[in-house]
């Protein structure tokens, strides 16, 4: 397969469309992004890459580390969370507090906010500092020591908290964090900070097109749980339009309201596209877009 060739023709077919979408304005630091910034990237299984356009340059991960925070708790050989966290899809928009009354704490999955904030609860009662294991996991996988928090971002987030924090508390009632919800919600803020670039996001997510294996062969997770991950993520992992993602684009993926996806080929590569444009649900437009192109080009949809 000519990868750069398929993901120059990914990119043209979908850069026309980056001004059809909106950039993230609850938070200052993502409104100042520019709408044109587009840029894709694929790592293969044998952890070459490849890319197009802004793929180099890094944002903000935001939800897309939903993704890794749950496979670093799973990592740890914790099976625990999913006595605290469900995997069905949500059906109601990613910050929703209405579900968590009816199921007793419990949040349906764990990349709705609810479900992140438990995981990221879990991850810092196993690591001591969450968002320092999550930095940590992040540069080792992706091989880019450089990779940090973006601190105007984390404080935004923490500004404008208070649904977050809200999450939190109300889970706390039912009993389902360990931990004081200041430094669950506080970690959690951190660990959405994070910037990468497309490059870094392809390649750290390598593992889940591997079935758990890294590059170099070591094992990072059970191929079971690898499995789980690539499964919740195709019917979650795009807010409150999983259905239609896997209608269009038939991969396991997580997006985030930077403007960010990952996308899994199990078995043969990870993608990431960037266009910081979204649609009403909270998906890069360009994004989704160039993802569709990318299976129907290629015929590697999981159907
Ligand atoms: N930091 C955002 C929040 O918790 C995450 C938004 C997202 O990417 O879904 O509201």
């Amino acid at each position: 397969m000519d990868y750069q060739g398929v993901l120059e023709e990914v990119a043209a077919h979908a850069k026309p469309l980056v001004r059809q979408g909106k950039v993230a304005d609850y938070i200052p630091a993502l409104e100042r992004v520019s709408p044109d910034r587009f840029g894709i990237a694929l790592a293969d299984i044998n952890g070459d890459v490849y890319g197009v356009g802004d793929w180099e340059v890094p944002f903000s991960v935001q939800s897309v580390s939903k993704a890794f925070s749950l496979a670093l708790v799973l990592a740890e050989g914790d099976q625990s969370i999913w006595e605290r966290v469900g995997r069905e899809p949500s059906g109601t928009p990613f910050n929703s507090l209405v579900q968590l009354e009816w199921e007793h704490g419990i949040p349906r999955n764990p990349f709705i906010n609810a479900g992140a904030l438990v995981v990221t609860d879990r991850l810092q009662t196993l690591t001591g500092d969450a968002s320092t294991a999550m930095l940590d996991f992040l540069r080792e996988e992706s091989g880019n020591p450089d990779i940090g928090f973006d601190r105007a971002v984390a404080g935004s987030e923490a500004d404008h908290g208070d649904r977050n924090a809200a999450l939190a508390h109300f889970m706390a009632s039912f009993g389902n964090l360990e931990n004081p919800v200041p430094s669950v919600i506080e970690h959690y803020f951190w660990q959405c900070s994070i910037e990468m670039s497309c490059r870094d996001l392809a390649t750290a997510g390598g593992f889940l097109a591997r079935h758990g294996l890294r590059a170099d062969g070591s094992r990072l997770l059970a191929a079971r749980d690898a499995k789980r991950i690539n499964a919740v993520m195709l019917t979650c992992g795009t807010y409150d339009a999983a259905g239609e993602f896997a209608y269009r684009v038939g991969l396991p993926a997580k997006s985030g309201v930077g403007g960010g996806i990952v996308a899994i080929v199990p078995g043969r590569c990870t993608l990431c596209v960037w266009s910081p444009g979204l649609d009403a649900r909270g998906n890069s437009v360009a994004g989704a877009a160039a993802l569709d192109h990318f299976t129907t080009l290629t015929g590697w949809s999981v159907f």
